[in-house]
């Protein structure tokens, strides 16, 4: 049972059903109408942003299933959204080049998965024809030390079928999953001198999506098609700077906030700006003005949306229903968007994101607006697991307030 768990596990199947699942991956969202449709176009380029860094790091699993999400957004699903048909041209124009842009790309790129693909099948069907073989070899050990009376002759496919190391099993077809037996099943053994050497190939394929523990494992290894969130790095300084720019406000117990944003490296996710935009604070709310320009800020610097920051001057740090519905539409563009409330009258900071399928689907769904009441239970928000706050310094802020 464990060696076919092992065996799923390790992505070893056939190399079309292993391109098949990063596209059914990259297939998986839905486009939502209540959502602003700027805000897909904008988060397209962002896919673009990030599955280029993917791409330059060689982590070409993560790049195609994002090359496949930009283009079935903007060639299939967007179509469904009530707004479409406004969008100008002016933004309509750039995504379609970009879309003649990645459509070779990812072409190019399924390709080279799928050799690598290949390649990996056949190393793992002669590895296990080597140990076939080795496991024949054993068992013919096996019977010449026996007893005369203890013998049992097997045909060739019971040897075959023997899946432990002492003892013979009823035989079943050779090529049962749970037939596969790992080289280090096995005390290394002189025999291995005596196998064919063309089937004695050292590397066994390498696992793909084994679900272990994540920190066993390089980060910039990891498939998105895991599922797993990556890390949002935040550098220290970060809340401190934001305080001092948001210092005024808040003595007069105005609400700040401020966009984050950073980008993409070795499969994590940099926090390396607060943008801080023309906006309309209250005690308890704070709207952004001229989005526009946060947009400009972003493209000059190939910018990634990471979450958002703001202020409560005089309240406790926790997330409003009006928060949530504003974090509602970073986390539904970004799994890993985080939400940082400062509320330096308690000395606190939270970094919230909403619960990822209970939470996140009932605030898309709340067609309420201004402040209103949600169930809290189950909880709809919680901390954020997937931060880390950084030892850098080095957050830069950027406000355009004046
Ligand atoms: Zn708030
Ligand atoms: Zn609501």
């Amino acid at each position: 049972m464990s060696k076919i768990a092992n065996f799923t596990g390790m992505g070893i199947v056939d190399p079309q059903e292993r391109i098949k699942h990063l596209a059914n991956y990259g297939n998986m969202f839905d486009v939502d109408g209540n959502v602003p449709i700027r805000r897909y176009y904008r988060s397209g380029m962002e896919i673009v942003r990030m599955a280029t860094v993917y791409h330059t790091e060689g982590n070409l699993e993560n790049a195609y299933i994002l090359y496949i999400k930009f283009m079935t957004l903007f060639l299939d699903k967007i179509l469904s959204h009530p707004e479409y048909k406004t969008v100008p041209s002016s933004i309509k124009k750039p995504n379609q080049e970009k879309l003649k842009e990645i459509l070779p790309l990812t072409e190019k790129l399924k390709l080279k998965l799928l050799e690598r693909y290949k390649h990996e099948y056949t190393q793992f069907l002669a590895n296990k024809e080597a140990e076939r073989v080795r496991e024949a070899e054993q068992a013919k050990e096996a019977l010449k030390n026996r007893k005369p009376t203890d013998i049992v002759t097997p045909a060739p496919t019971d040897i075959a079928g023997m899946s432990t190391k002492s003892e013979f099993i009823p035989s079943a077809p050779p090529d049962l999953l749970d037939q596969v037996v790992y080289p280090n099943d096995f005390p290394s053994s002189t025999n291995k001198t005596n196998l064919p050497t063309g089937l004695l190939l050292p590397d066994t394929p390498k696992p793909v999506k084994p679900s272990v523990d994540r920190a066993l494992k390089p980060a910039s290894n990891e498939s998105l098609a895991e599922g797993n969130l990556r890390s949002v790095l935040i550098p220290k300084d970060t809340m401190y700077k934001f305080l001092l720019l948001a210092a005024k406000n808040t003595a007069s117990n105005v609400e700040t906030c401020g966009i984050l944003a950073g980008r993409l490296a070795q499969n994590k996710l940099l926090i390396t700006h607060v943008i801080v935009p023309k906006q309309n604070g209250t005690s308890d709310s704070c709207t952004t003005m001229n989005e526009e320009d946060i947009f400009d800020i972003q493209d000059q610097q190939n910018l990634i949306t990471l979450g958002w920051i703001h202020t409560h001057p005089s309240q406790t740090a926790f997330l409003s229903s009006v928060d949530l519905h504003t974090h509602c539409s970073y986390q539904i563009m970004m799994p890993e968007a985080v939400a940082i409330v400062c509320a330096p009258k308690y000395q606190e900071t939270g970094f919230f994101c909403l619960t990822p399928n209970y939470g996140l689907d009932y605030i898309a769904r709340c067609r309420q607006s201004g402040f209103h009441p949600h169930p809290n239970d189950p909880p709809l928000f919680m901390d954020a697991s997937h931060i880390v706050i950084g030892d850098h310094s080095n957050i830069e802020v950027v406000d355009l307030r004046r």
